[in-house]
This record gives structure tokens, C-alpha cells and sequence, in this order.
């Protein structure tokens, strides 16, 4: 749709992308959000698509994802073989449900910051630990792990005019083994429940990621794979109204369905 209140369209130096930031203005990355509902609030979109960030680069700190990487050239990367995650990728990717343009237009990023609950981006970065860089209007920097980013439906921690830059997967998230579920109520339906569960191949950790059944994620983490009546009692540390309510499904179900999940994960990770 128009948003017929913007009046113009900002390009950003690169060097210094938030530099006269004003009331009004949004950053504007694939506009797949930005422009499929009303928001009379916004005066100047500021656009990311040329600040020129590599999409993807594997380099000492392991994987990073510029923001702006398409989700479509997210999907063509081909991870290193090596990693056991790798694949984790792109079933998260798969995990969108997206028109034809959606699917195009839409970045890491934009998806991220949109912080629906259903968001496979932030599933994704989750599971994987990773960690965003978010610079603010006057430069200055900071890192937040991905799990504290967002905090409610289309809620998150950024601050005003703060953009998000890149996520930082390390190579040690990368080579842990994973299992994931996911249910939505039709076959392409948007996610209702999606948990994926890695496990350290050295130490043995275990970590479950709890997405799109609550209104922001959750992770339970332990030294090694729980027992199952240990792992229920992680969960119960849920609380009960912080799982999603829309026409996706109830919260009772998606607690059901998150309980179901985490014991069939916990037992995958366990052999
Ligand atoms: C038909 C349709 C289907 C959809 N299906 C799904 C789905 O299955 N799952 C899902 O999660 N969402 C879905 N969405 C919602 C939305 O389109 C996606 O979340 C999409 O990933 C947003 O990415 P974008 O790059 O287009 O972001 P934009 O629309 O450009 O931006 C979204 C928000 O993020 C902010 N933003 C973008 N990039 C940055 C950045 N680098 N730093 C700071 N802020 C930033 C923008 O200012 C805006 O507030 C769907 C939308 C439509 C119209």
C-alpha cells in the first residue's frame, strides 16, 4: 500500500548511516512490513539498500549476516558442509510464509526488527546465539545477544533511530548438532510453534529455543541434555501469559504443543 505521509526518501552516507535522524523517519530495508498496513506516523523513509553491506562473510568470528542480506540470498548461500547447523539456515528460511514478492523482498534484518513472534529470522538467530550489532544516530555502537532483542509482538529493544548492522554467529554455534519442530495450522501456514534444540559436540551443552509460541523467545539452556521431567520443569518456567494469542492458535495449544516438541528434541539431542 502508499503510505501517502512520506515525503521523501533519505539515502544514508554509509560512514555515518543515522546521521540527521528526525522524528518521522524509519529505516526502510525490503518494505515488506513498511508497506502492508497504515503507519500515518512516518514522514521520511531512510533507505538501506545501498549502504553496500557484504550479505554474508565467514571470517574469524564465524558467520555474519549484514541486516540487509536478502532472506532470498540467505537461502542461496551454501554453508561450509563442515558445520552441523549450516543447513539450520535455510530451514529457517523455509520456515517463512511469503508471497513471490515477500520472499524476494525481504531482508534478515527487516525481518528481525519487524519482531513478530512468527519471525524465523529471529528463530534462527536464537538457536544459533548469535549476537547483533545496533549503531545509534551519533555512531556509537553496541553488541546484544540475539535472545534479549525482542521482547514482545513487535516489540524490541532498539532505541530511536537505532539500525541493526549485522548478527555474529560463532563457528562454535555453528558446528553444533541440531533438531527443530515447527507447527502452523495449514501445510504453509505462518509459524504458530517453532523450537529447535542444538547440542555441544565437545562439552555437551544443551540448548532449546522456545519461538513463535511465545510472544518473544525463550531459551533453556543446561550443562548437558535433561531429563525428561527436568525439561518439563524448565518449561514450566514459562510464564503462562507469554504464550501468543492470534488466530494462528490458542495458548493452551501452543504450551501443549511446545511441552510435545521439547521431549521429542531433548530425545533426538540425547542419542
Ligand atoms: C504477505 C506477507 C507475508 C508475511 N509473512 C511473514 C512470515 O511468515 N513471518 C514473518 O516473520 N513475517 C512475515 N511478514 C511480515 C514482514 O513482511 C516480514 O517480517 C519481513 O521479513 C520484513 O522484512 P523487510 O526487510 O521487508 O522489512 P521492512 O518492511 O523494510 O522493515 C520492517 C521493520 O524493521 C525495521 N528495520 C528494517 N531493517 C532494519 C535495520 N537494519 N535496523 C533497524 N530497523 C530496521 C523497519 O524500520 C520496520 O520497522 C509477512 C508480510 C506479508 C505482507
Amino acid at each position: 500500500m502508499d503510505q501517502n505521509t512520506v515525503v521523501e526518501l533519505v539515502k544514508p552516507d554509509p560512514a555515518a548511516p543515522g546521521e540527521g535522524w528526525r522524528e518521522g523517519d524509519v529505516w526502510l530495508a525490503g518494505g515488506t512490513f513498511l508497506l502492508s498496513l497504515p503507519l500515518p506516523q512516518i514522514r521520511r523513509f531512510r533507505d538501506l539498500s545501498e549502504l553496500g553491506w557484504t550479505p554474508v562473510e565467514v571470517n574469524d568470528a564465524g558467520l555474519e549476516i549484514a541486516a540487509t542480506c536478502k532472506v532470498s540470498e540467505l537461502m542461496a548461500y551454501q554453508p561450509d558442509p563442515g558445520w552441523a547447523a549450516g543447513p539450520l539456515l535455510h530451514d529457517c528460511v523455509r520456515a517463512f510464509l511469503a508471497s513471490f514478492k515477500v520472499w524476494n523482498g525481504q531482508t534478515v534484518g527487516g525481518n528481525i526488527c519487524t519482531s513478530i513472534p512468527a519471525g524465523p529470522m529471529t528463530t534462527m538467530a536464537c538457536a544459533l546465539d548469535a549476537d547483533y550489532l545496533l549503531i545509534s544516530p551519533d555512531g556509537s555502537e553496541r553488541t546484544v545477544p540475539a535472545i534479549d532483542f525482542v521482547t514482545g509482538n513487535n516489540v524490541n529493544i532498539l532505541r530511536p533511530g537505532e539500525l541493526m548492522r549485522k548478527l555474529t554467529i560463532s563457528a562454535a554455534a555453528l558446528n553444533r548438532r541440531y533438531a527443530l519442530r515447527r507447527f502452523s495450522l495449514t501445510k504453509a501456514g505462518r509459524s504458530s510453534v517453532f523450537l529447535v534444540g542444538t547440542r555441544d559436540p565437545e562439552s555437551g551443552e544443551f540448548l532449546l529455543t522456545v519461538s513463535a509460541a511465545t510472544i518473544h523467545p525463550f531459551h533453556i539452556r543446561d550443562a548437558g541434555v535433561p531429563s525428561a521431567a527436568a525439561l518439563l520443569d524448565m518449561l514450566a518456567e514459562i510464564p503462562d501469559d507469554k504464550y501468543f494469542d492470534d488466530p494462528n492458535g490458542r495458548p493452551d495449544h501452543r504450551k501443549h504443543m511446545t511441552d510435545l516438541f521439547a521431549e521429542e528434541i531433548r530425545s533426538e539431542l540425547a542419542n
